[in-house]
């Protein structure tokens, strides 16, 4: 009787330890996920001035669009719950290194993946494809990337706009000058006193600041292609696994095609 007892108490001791440890297992292989799950909400880095995109609504001061959308799906699946995310406005210039320092989870903001950021960020399966445009005034006689040959093009910091534009350029053989600005806002101000002869990026964002002056005019050719995916800081393994995913679901299932329709967006 009493050596069962003895028998019982090991077997009991192997049983709970061999449960705390895989669930510490289970802990220590999701820890962004973990942390996401105790602070109950989703944060997100977002575009403000990107229709379709990420558009900080005016009318409603509410962020909307395809990458609000993704954000808040990937919210559901995460914390079961649409609502539980908090959108941050982003540059191209800060998203980075506020999903460095983890005031933001991920940046889903028209974020190109390339090569070199993909050295130092985690990006998920691409979920639109967008490109590089002029935007020049309608009176410049400027048509496209040829007319550039030592004219300024204004450009946004931490934007992969005047690598593209200089590949282009060589091809074409021109030598525009770049002049690089913290915002977008301000590219715009440069174009209208004629300090850059035209502003450069993707067409999804150069939209916004057409309908801003109506004096200016998006020129037809595009110089790249710009594959946006879901930015997670490097090594957050089980958060980038789990968004590519979720952007994986989407796309396989048709659901992303009908994302894009909502938001009037058709890909090349
Ligand atoms: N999509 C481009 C990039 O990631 C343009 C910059 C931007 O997103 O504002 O560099």
């Amino acid at each position: 009787m009493r050596r069962r007892t003895w028998v019982l108490l090991l077997v009991a001791v192997l049983v709970s330890s061999l449960v705390l440890t895989l669930a510490g297992c289970g802990k220590s292989s999701t820890p962004n996920i973990a942390k996401i799950k105790k602070r109950g909400v989703l944060k997100v880095g977002v575009k403000a001035d990107v229709i379709g995109f990420g558009y900080k609504n005016p009318a409603t001061n509410q962020f909307e669009g395809l990458e609000i959308d993704l954000a808040k799906r990937i919210a559901k699946e995460l914390l079961g719950d649409e609502k539980k995310v908090e959108f941050t406005g982003v540059t191209a210039k800060t998203r980075q290194g506020l999903m460095d320092n983890g005031e933001v989870d991920m940046v889903i903001a028209t974020f190109t993946i390339t090569e070199e950021r993909k050295k130092i960020i985690d990006f998920s399966p691409v979920y639109y494809v967008d490109g590089i445009r002029l935007l020049v005034k309608k009176d410049s006689k400027i048509t496209g990337l040829k007319d550039m040959d030592g004219k300024t093009i204004g450009v946004a910091k931490g934007a992969d706009t005047q690598a593209r534009l200089e590949a282009k350029a060589a091809e074409l053989k021109v030598k525009p000058k770049f002049q690089a600005y913290e915002t977008y806002p301000e590219i715009l101000a440069a174009l209208q006193v004629n300090r850059v002869q035209a502003f450069s990026t993707d067409a999804a964002i150069l939209k916004y600041y057409e309908l801003q002056d109506k004096t200016t005019q998006i020129l037809p050719d595009r110089y790249s292609d710009e594959e946006y995916g879901v930015a997670t800081k490097k090594g957050n393994d089980d958060l980038k696994d789990f968004v590519a995913k979720v952007v994986t679901k989407l796309k396989d299932s048709g659901e992303l095609k009908t994302m894009w329709e909502k938001w009037g967006l058709v890909t090349k």
